[in-house]
């Protein structure tokens, strides 16, 4: 049976690591690809990033491939005009889709990109797991000539799915989770830290939970990050350290990303990076971050783990044989990552 995935290249650098990207799950399996217009590519067309189309062949699909949205040319303060992100934000709405994961693993062969020593990075494994359709990203924005506010609001059954999920999640890791909130001055952060613990104590009791204000825990994602299993907080404190931990890999072009939470509906899987206008249409992204993104589709979205595993496995590799793109400090093309990652999938 053949999976169908719902391609969004987006914009800026997005076509050029989608395209090498579908031609490497083209030679794992049996998958039907059909592409749609998303983010500025869509303002551009329809006049609004999102249309009823893409979001109805992004719900009768299987997962959802996302590269990029946005670049200087839809940048706005206009707030009647559309922008780029408003996409990305309805789409992952519209799709029930609450909880991002992002997983970071420093591979060996480029711990000397990173800002970090060797012996820090050496072991570290973790999963930030963020929520993402409430918090003050969402609540109610006010502006006037003298004043502007934006309410964080949370309800009781927001936090206690996103706490399942990291729980669930660390089952199947090293069974370690840190909750992270600002308890000790948000109200919101109040509320979380208590639902976590109901639901922990509920369900979850043999998993171990460690409480951790925010700024704590950006100073030990970057001074101890080994003691990191799973990392749940809400979409705000979870957007900033999920790029401060992005920076343990040395580039954010080889961070992946997926969001989920609707058992009936489909994953979105995408790399963390934007879509890079600086660098678009020369040919030189670095495409890993969306192959370890289609290697997350795999595994959670379709449940094909040893596809998953294997473009893991061969991207690790290729890295290992000195594929380095211009971010990793080298002078390799688009074109020829594909290649040395085809390679080792050989
Ligand atoms: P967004 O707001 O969409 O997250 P951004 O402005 O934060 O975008 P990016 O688009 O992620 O930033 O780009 C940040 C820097 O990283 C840029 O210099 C860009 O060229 C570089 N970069 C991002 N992704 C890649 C990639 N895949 N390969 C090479 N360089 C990249
Ligand atoms: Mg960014």
């Amino acid at each position: 049976m053949s999976h169908s995935i719902a391609v969004l290249p987006g914009d800026g650098i997005g076509p050029e690591i989608t395209a090498p990207t579908l031609e490497l799950l083209g030679e794992l399996g049996d998958f039907t690809f059909t592409e749609h217009p998303f983010g500025g590519a869509s303002i551009d067309v329809h006049g609004t990033a999102l249309t009823d189309e893409t979001l109805d062949a992004c719900k009768r699909s299987d997962a959802v491939l996302l590269a990029a949205v946005g670049g200087p040319k839809w940048d706005t303060t206009d707030p009647s005009k559309p922008r780029p992100e408003q996409g990305l934000l309805g789409l992952r709405k519209q799709l029930g889709l609450f909880a991002n994961l992002r997983p970071v693993r420093p591979v060996p062969a480029l711990y000397d990109a990173s800002a970090l020593k060797r012996e820090i990075l050496d072991g570290t494994d973790l999963l930030v797991v963020r929520e993402l359709t409430g918090g003050i990203y969402f609540g109610e924005k006010t502006r006037t000539a003298t004043d502007a506010s934006d309410l964080c609001h949370y309800t009781v059954a927001e936090v206690d799915r996103i706490a399942r999920v990291a729980f669930d999640a660390a089952r199947k890791r090293r069974n370690l989770v840190h909750s992270v909130d600002k308890a000790n001055v948000l109200e919101t952060s109040r509320q979380w830290r208590q639902v976590v613990h109901e639901v922990h104590g509920a369900d979850y009791a043999e998993v171990q939970l460690e409480d951790q204000l925010v700024d704590s825990c950006a100073m030990e994602l970057i001074a101890r990050p080994t003691q990191f299993d799973v990392i749940v907080t809400e979409n705000l404190f979870g957007d900033i350290l999920s790029d401060a931990a992005a920076m343990l890999s040395g580039s954010l072009g080889m961070l992946p990303s997926a969001s989920v939470g609707n058992p009936d509906g489909p994953g979105l899987f995408e790399p963390v990076h934007g879509s890079a206008p600086d660098i678009a249409g020369q040919g030189i992204a670095n495409p890993l971050a969306t192959f370890l993104s289609a290697a997350m589709l795999l595994r959670h979205g379709l449940g094909l783990e040893a596809e998953a595993t294997a473009i893991e496995a061969a991207v690790d590799g290729a890295l290992g044989d000195g594929l380095r793109t211009r971010d990793l400090g080298g002078t390799a093309t688009t074109a020829e990552a594909l290649d040395a990652v085809r390679r080792r999938l050989a």
